[in-house]
């Protein structure tokens, strides 16, 4: 134990250090309550040994100080005091002590007191120690809890959460963002040509593909469900975010997962719908973040109807359809991935 020994008188304060060093103890003299504070801001202590009459702050003081710098950590105080008064006593354990000796205080006494308190430290370190564990074991936990387990991308839940934030950042910086939403092309026939298995094969080597061209801290690749997944590119424009795309498909070529059952190609191909919120539109709250998503997923809508492997970009939204939110449809360029 490190024990902080607040004494004004030099000889008492010597005693005291001495029984506290022959029980194999550490011990800090401070002279004053001002010292003890500066001390105990300074250090980690196990015990507080606190005479009561200190020229300046008395003993006290210097407890209240102590218990308000810091309430969530709890160092044990004993008071030394040669008044020997009742009132003395509540005075003390009101300001956050925790027992009272009377001056000249007997060694057995004092150390008797000093082992029950070295309990109390070492039960506390104990706590410390598997406190320490559990917010670790939290922290893995909420990482697993947003991650993919078949992907090993982040899972839905996990991309709301850094979209939220994303988006935040979007608004406050006035930056561009842009959001990807990609389809397998063709899934269902390739799980019922090649069995589930390979499907599941097949989706973890979309993901890499996917996960590839993110080169960017804050970019992010998620599975949104099933055999479709959702990018965020941070500060993006749509010349970036085209590039990222054609970059995408051009890996997933060379990858060459064989789909000869497929219509579209030889091999597996994907669709994407992109939106970029620098883009001139009508109508974009942007209080609303889920706004970006339904554009994307507008444009990705449009791609896999106009034939599969390309990309659509959402340009706006077909007015003679409007005020039914639900029937506008994406009014993009589809462009064929080559
Ligand atoms: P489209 O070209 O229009 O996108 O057609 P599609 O067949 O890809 O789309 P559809 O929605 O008809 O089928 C999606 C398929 O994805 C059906 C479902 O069984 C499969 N799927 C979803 N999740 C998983 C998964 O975790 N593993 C496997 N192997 N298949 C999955
Ligand atoms: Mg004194
Ligand atoms: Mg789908
Ligand atoms: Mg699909």
């Amino acid at each position: 134990m490190k024990v902080l020994v607040v004494e004004d008188n030099k000889s008492a304060s010597m005693i005291v250090c001495r029984i506290i060093t022959s029980m194999g103890h550490e011990t800090v003299h401070a002279e004053s309550g001002e010292e003890a504070i500066k001390f105990f801001t300074e250090g980690r202590y196990d015990l507080i040994l606190m005479d009561v009459e200190m020229p300046g702050m008395n003993g006290f003081d210097a407890t209240r100080s102590i218990r308000k710098l810091s309430p969530d950590v709890w160092v044990p105080i004993i008071f030394l005091s040669a008044n020997t008064a009742d009132t003395y006593l509540t005075i003390g354990i009101e300001a956050g002590g925790d027992d009272y000796l009377s001056k000249p205080v007997k060694p057995a006494v004092l150390k008797a007191k000093i082992k029950a308190m070295s309990r109390i430290a070492h039960v506390q370190e104990q706590l410390a120690e598997s406190n320490q564990n559990l917010a670790r074991v939290n922290e893995e936990l909420r990482l697993l809890s947003c991650m993919d387990g078949l992907t090993s991308v982040v899972n839905r839940r996990g991309f709301e959460s850094q979209f939220d934030v994303e988006w935040r950042r979007t608004l406050r910086e006035k930056t561009p963002l842009s959001v990807m939403m990609i389809d397998v092309d063709e899934f269902k026939g390739f799980n019922d040509n090649y069995g589930h298995l390979a499907g599941d094969d097949c989706l973890r080597m979309v993901a890499q593909a996917l996960k590839g061209q993110l080169l960017r801290p804050g970019d992010m690749v998620a599975r949104y469900g099933g055999e479709e997944f959702v990018i965020l590119l941070p500060n993006t424009d749509i010349e970036g975010a085209i590039n990222v795309a054609k970059n995408i498909q051009s890996d997933l070529y060379n990858a060459n997962v064989a789909y000869p059952h497929s219509t579209v190609s030889d091999r597996v191909t994907i669709c994407m719908g992109i939106y970029c919120t620098n883009q001139l539109d009508v109508g974009f709250d942007r209080s609303d973040r889920s706004i970006l998503l339904a554009r994307a997923d507008k444009a990705l809508y449009k791609a896999k109807e106009s034939g599969r492997n390309q990309y659509v970009v959402f340009e706006r939204e077909c007015p003679e359809k409007e005020p039914n939110a639900n029937e506008i449809e994406a009014n993009g360029v589809v462009v064929p991935f080559k």
